[in-house]
């Protein structure tokens, strides 16, 4: 088989796994080296579906042992296989580096032979990477589920960044779809790494020298099994608080393989996108998944999650904009973040009107509705009217071409989510 065939075949089958994103390392250059993962961080270019492509993002092989049923490479499909020796993907990452196609590698790969063997090379790879070839960018590798806890640690000394992906959001679910996977050979290598990662912090450790610098992250697969968002963000919420993950990714169900007991249609990317949003809200709103589900332990479709629980609590609004605390600032629609730290800074100083919060980019046509300034209130009159207005901005904001020109704060907010 060609090289560029088997490139072909592995770079496409890595594109389902999307806990790639890269950010956090502090690893850097050390005297003579290739690459650097920390300065400026690692350029990131996304897809328009949302996907990082700024890595070199491949398979070592997708020739696999175990059969999940969602698939494309699982041990009973008829696919091309195709494997690479670590050193061809050493050269492979240098030659791309140095021709400025990528900033970093993100290995992963099928499990053949076996667990133990498969983890093998992929340490082996990025022990040469680091070794062999003094490459100081940042690699992001994938942990195989089963193999041995020395193997994970050796690679958590070289690597930026790992993740175990827990793939579906129950053990029930996991047993039927990735029979050969348990939760335990999940869970426990995660939480090694935790321990680890905590212990070189309480030694202090030099940076240098720490496991994991970028931490770990890891990937569900949304639609794929029966489970409720609120099911999804609980395990999602018990993920950052008690395993200290950066990053939860959710990857919308594609039936790219016939089975019985997958469904027929997609999950699709509304429902992906919600979930994002409320992980957001988790991570930097003060929200808990509790508050943010409908009835059905579902997040609501047509409106974003902080803009369905602001409808659900009217009773809690309007908040007046000059004596509000930080924590309910957050929650108000059309504030973000960075937003409500800007009014409680900017407050200091004088009280503010709309025009005020204009120029700080908050996002008026949804915030109004929800704060007084001054005392003045500009929203609409009652829920009712308050959906239609916001639905009205929703389409209207639908119908605008995200383009450089557009205000700052918006395409920060289109492409993180920031509510
Ligand atoms: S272990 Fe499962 S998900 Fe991973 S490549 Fe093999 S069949 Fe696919």
């Amino acid at each position: 088989m060609l090289d560029a065939e088997r490139l072909e075949i592995l770079t496409e089958s890595a594109k389902y796994d999307v806990s790639c994103s890269s950010s956090g390392s502090k690893r850097v250059n050390r005297g003579g080296g290739i690459g650097n993962a920390s300065v400026g961080g690692i350029c990131h270019s996304f897809t328009p579906d949302g996907r990082c492509i700024s890595l070199l993002k491949i398979l070592m092989s997708n020739d696999c042992i175990y059969d999940c049923e969602y698939c494309p490479n699982r041990a009973s499909a008829d696919v091309k296989r195709a494997s690479m020796t670590p050193e061809e993907i050493c050269e492979l990452t240098i030659n791309f580096y140095k021709r400025n196609y990528i900033e970093g590698l993100f290995l992963s790969s099928a499990v053949c032979e076996s667990p133990n063997k498969t983890m093998e090379l992929l340490v082996r790879t990025i022990t040469l990477l680091r070794k062999q070839y003094n490459f100081n960018g940042y690699i992001h590798l994938k942990g195989i589920p089963h193999a041995d806890e020395l193997l994970c640690m050796r690679a958590a000394h070289l690597a930026d960044r790992m993740s175990y992906n827990i793939e579906l959001p129950s053990e029930k679910s996991l047993k039927l779809l990735a029979p050969q996977k348990t939760r335990d050979s999940i869970m426990l290598p995660m939480k090694k790494l935790q321990a680890a990662t905590i212990y070189d912090k309480e030694n202090k450790i030099k940076k240098c020298a720490r496991v994991i610098p970028a931490g770990q992250t890891t990937q569900m697969i949304i639609g794929a099994s029966p489970e409720s968002d609120g099911r999804i963000l609980k395990l999602t919420q018990a993920l950052y608080r008690n395993m200290g993950l950066k990053r939860v990714y959710y990857s919308s169900y594609i039936p790219v393989v016939k089975s019985s007991k997958l469904p027929q249609t997609g999950a699709g990317l509304l429902r992906e996108h919600r979930l994002y949003q409320a992980d957001w809200l988790l991570r930097f709103y003060g929200f808990d998944v509790e508050e943010l589900c409908g009835e059905d332990d579902n997040l609501a479709a047509e409106f974003d999650p902080k803009c369905a629980w602001a409808l659900k609590n009217l009773q809690l609004f309007p908040v007046e904009i000059n004596t509000a605390p930080l924590e309910t600032l957050l929650r108000v629609p059309g504030i973000g973040a960075r937003g409500a730290y800007r009014i409680i800074e900017a407050r200091r100083f004088c009280r503010l009107n709309f025009d005020n919060l204009k120029k700080m980019r908050i996002i008026l046509k949804r915030a109004k509705h929800f704060i007084t300034c001054n005392g003045k209130f500009y929203g609409a009159d009652g829920e009712k009217m308050i959906k239609a207005s916001l639905m009205l901005s929703d389409d209207m904001h639908r119908c605008e071409q995200l383009s450089i020109f557009s205000k700052p704060s918006e395409t920060f907010a289109a492409l993180t989510g920031e509510l």
